[in-house]
């Protein structure tokens, strides 16, 4: 369990005096416009949360309007010593946006321009607040779009996705975040401005670019994001099979992609997730199932009926009760909103709940599943699977109520035990959500000291002073930069 810091998990601080000293809030209003800098409790409160579980205070929250008012920003926080905290629309699940260590959060919200379409090319820029789909739904009109997609992907920005490396139930085929970004320009922690990365496919030198993706904001803040464009494919199939076992629904996994066959997406739900989102009025869903799989297929219509037919012998054959395919948008549509709505379906169960994010090989998913179950009941807490199946990734959802004392501490245990069984079967601490607070005290599992000694000295290189996003990743009793 990780170690935690006092309050961690604990409520929101009450309405009460400022915390930042007045000087410091003129500057930043000189930089942004007063309507722009929060710094009154109760303006702060809801930026003292991301999706997870965990909890922090930051001082003032800026609103940046330009790429020069991150530098001022920025330059301001270094004289006063405040830790500087970039923050997307908040639906991290690994507490990467929490201000564990106070200072100031900047906001791209106002940031949100698509800059640059390149049809021929296709790439486009775009400002780091641009909400997920909205890239996705500028290009589709040229036969184009933005593949990762996170089940977030109507709210959450592409700063953050690029900051947690992000991935989404269509990254089986097309590869995550760092797949599709090709150039960054950064605001590093002295204010200095760079440009990492370029319009190309590689670039000489350094391959900066991956090395800031997945930072989690610890190295440098994005104000810019140039990214590849994928052509939309003409065929698509999307299958919904439903099977009376786990066990059947993870054989079938595996089999599928042995098979050679990578469906565009292949993700897997499970019975109690089913339940929760025919509580929550999702319909077309088969009742009773004990799990399901969303299987989709893409490709030139001649190929695909050819890869449709052995996806459905291959269900079959592991013990599908039901198969049905999406004959229309709209139904390839109504099923996608379910997989996507799941988790926010999960509150008809319980009012919170705490996603992990582990990843083992995709041959041991049936031995996790088991795992995930045997957890559950030892703790005596409904755990939820919804996941991105085809990838290995596994996202147990364990719903319980925050305000029943002891409650989190235990939920907090239950993934911890989890994520142990996927390091020990081969597999790691985290598929997509970065590690941010939650599993900084799990790092030592996976690296060894000369490991993180060697991420330190990265993080040194960028922010040798320790104000970017401090507190974050590296386990507690790491020296700080
Ligand atoms: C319902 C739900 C479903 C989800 N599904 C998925 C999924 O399928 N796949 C997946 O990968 N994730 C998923 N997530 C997690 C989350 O949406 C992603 O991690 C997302 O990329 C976070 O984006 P954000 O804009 O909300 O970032 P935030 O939560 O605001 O920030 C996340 C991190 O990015 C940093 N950051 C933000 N902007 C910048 C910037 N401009 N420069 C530098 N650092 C920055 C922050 O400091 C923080 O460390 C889901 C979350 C929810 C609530």
């Amino acid at each position: 369990m990780p170690s935690g810091q006092p309050g961690r998990w604990g409520r929101g601080r009450l309405n009460g005096a400022a915390i930042l000293p007045p000087p410091l809030v003129g500057e930043l209003q000189a930089i942004v416009g007063k309507d722009h800098v929060l710094w009154r409790h109760d303006e702060l409160r809801s930026y003292e949360y991301d999706g997870s579980i965990d909890v922090g205070h930051p001082e003032a929250v800026v609103l940046v309007g330009s790429r020069d008012e991150v530098v001022e920003v920025v330059k301001l926080a270094q004289r006063y010593g405040k830790p500087v905290v970039p923050r997307g629309a908040g639906t991290g699940l690994s507490g990467g946006a929490v201000l564990s260590h106070g200072g100031i959060a900047v906001g791209f919200s106002r940031l949100r321009r698509i800059l640059e379409i390149d049809e021929q090319n296709q790439r486009a820029v775009c400002e780091p607040g641009v909400v997920n789909l909205d890239l996705t739904k500028a290009t589709t009109p040229l036969g184009l779009y933005y593949a990762p997609d996170p089940s977030s992907q109507g709210a959450c920005t592409l700063g953050g996705n690029v900051a947690e490396n992000s991935g989404g139930a269509h990254c089986l085929a097309y590869g995550v975040t760092t797949n599709h970004v090709l150039g960054l320009e950064l605001v590093l922690a002295d204010g200095s401005v760079v440009n990492v990365g370029g319009q190309a496919v590689d670039v000489p030198g350094y391959d900066l670019t991956g090395l800031v993706v997945g930072s989690e904001g610890t190295f440098a803040i994005v104000t810019k994001i140039t990214v590849r464009l994928m052509r939309i494919q003409e065929g698509v199939r999307t299958l919904l099979a439903t099977f009376d076992t786990i066990d059947d629904a993870s054989r079938a996994t595996s089999s599928i992609v042995a098979a050679g066959i990578i469906p565009a997406a292949l993700e897997m739900m499970d019975g109690l997730t089913i339940q929760a989102l025919q509580r929550a009025g999702h319909k077309g869903l088969p009742s009773g199932a004990q799990a399901v799989l969303l299987v989709e297929l893409e490709g030139m219509p001649e190929g695909l009926s050819e890869s449709t037919a052995a996806v459905q012998d291959i269900l079959l054959q592991c013990g599908a009760a039901e198969i049905r395919t999406a004959e229309t948008a709209d139904e390839r549509d109504r099923l996608w909103k379910a997989r996507k709505g799941a988790l926010g379906a999960l509150g008809q169960i319980k009012p919170n709940y705490y996603l992990q994010d582990g990843v083992i090989p995709r041959t041991r998913l049936l031995e996790v599943l088991r795992t995930v179950t045997e957890v559950s009941e030892r703790y005596g807490l409904p755990i939820a699977n919804v996941f991105h199946a085809g990838d290995g990734n596994i996202h147990p959802c364990i719903v319980f109520d925050q305000r029943v004392p002891g409650e989190t501490e235990k939920v907090v245990a239950a993934g911890g035990d989890i994520l142990r069984k996927c390091v020990e079967l081969g597999g790691t601490l985290s598929g997509e959500h970065g590690i941010g607070l939650e599993k900084q005290a799990y790092m030592t599992w996976i690296f060894s000291p000369v490991d993180i000694a060697a991420m330190l000295a990265a993080k040194r290189a960028f922010d040798p002073q320790g104000l970017l996003n401090p507190g974050k990743i590296f386990p507690k009793d790491t020296p700080a930069p």
